[in-house]
């Protein structure tokens, strides 16, 4: 590994201090990416500011008809949150299914979205729940925040402090997963919001989650139709192909996997 500087703020400010230093500063959240990215060479960081000793970056709590998750939220602590349980539970259920028992352990809300991998659980949800990712400068729409292949809006030394969800009438995710590393070969976060309207959002299918807007209007004009949905016939044009399933295989996913979605929209209650 290159030369590095490490250091442990223990607030905010200090944070957004230590990583104006320098325009090769990165924030350090879980590392389950980022020093494997070191290690490989693919990313070399002068200075590395570990956000795990910021308190106002941790915890999730109920605001008014959202819910809010710190950026610093361990995908373990999603996972077993009575609050997310209660408020959303699909999105506790997607943070049980990611990755392995330690990856869950250091591997954190903030650091998933802002890595932004093709196969990545969480930017589906916050698709699929019109989530704002609030910053150390501004707050962006979820729509707004997946820029392209691990590409997002944020800018260099811009923090994300928190990831607002807007509580859905309910929701439900559901992944075909790549078996060794439980990634999305391809994902579906499906919700009917406050108002009563569908969004659909996929993951592991193209450069970046997206919605599905093809399945939204089927909903709008049939409901809650899993049948309609699997006769859908995606383009296979921009899909992800790799070893684990080619673009052909994926565009099929993505009718079956959305399809099972909207059927568990069926039967769950919130
Ligand atoms: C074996 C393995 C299996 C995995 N399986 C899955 C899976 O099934 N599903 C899945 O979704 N993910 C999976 N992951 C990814 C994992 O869940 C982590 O979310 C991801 O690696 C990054 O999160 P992190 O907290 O470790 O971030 P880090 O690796 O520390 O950082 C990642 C990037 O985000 C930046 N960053 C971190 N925090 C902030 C912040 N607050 N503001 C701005 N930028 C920030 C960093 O500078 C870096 O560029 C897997 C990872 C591994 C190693």
């Amino acid at each position: 590994m290159h030369q590095f500087s490490y250091v442990r703020p223990t607030s905010l400010e200090e944070a957004l201090r230590a990583l104006q230093h320098s325009p090769e500063a990165l924030p350090l959240a879980g590392g389950m990416s980022l020093l494997s990215a070191m290690k490989l060479r693919l990313a070399a960081p002068t200075h590395l500011v570990d956000l795990a000793g910021v308190p106002q970056l941790c915890g999730v709590r109920e605001e008014g008809s959202s819910l809010v998750v710190g950026a610093m939220t361990r995908h373990a602590e999603v996972a077993a949150s009575p609050i997310v349980k209660r408020c959303i539970p699909a999105l506790a259920a997607l943070a049980a299914g990611i990755g392995d028992r330690q990856v869950r352990n250091r591997g954190t809300i903030a650091g998933s979205i802002a890595n932004a991998d093709p196969a990545a659980d969480y930017p589906s949800a916050v698709l699929g729940l019109n989530a704002t990712i609030v910053t150390s400068r501004r707050e962006i729409a979820g729509d707004d925040f997946f820029t392209g292949l691990f590409e997002t809006a944020l800018a260099p030394g811009e923090l994300i402090t928190a990831v607002r969800f807007p509580i859905p009438q309910k929701a439900a995710y559901v992944k075909f997963h790549q078996p060794a590393s439980r990634f999305a070969l391809v994902g579906v976060f499906a919700a009917i919001d406050r108002k009563g309207a569908p969004r659909i959002a996929v993951t592991g299918a193209k450069a970046f989650a997206f919605r599905a807007l093809e399945v939204e209007e089927i909903i709008r004009q049939h409901g809650l139709a899993p049948d309609a949905v699997l006769g859908l016939q995606l383009s296979a044009q921009d899909m992800n192909h790799d070893l684990h399933a080619d673009a052909e295989y994926r565009a099929h996913l993505v009718a079956v996997i959305a399809s099972r979605a909207v059927d568990c929209l069926l039967r769950v209650e919130r």
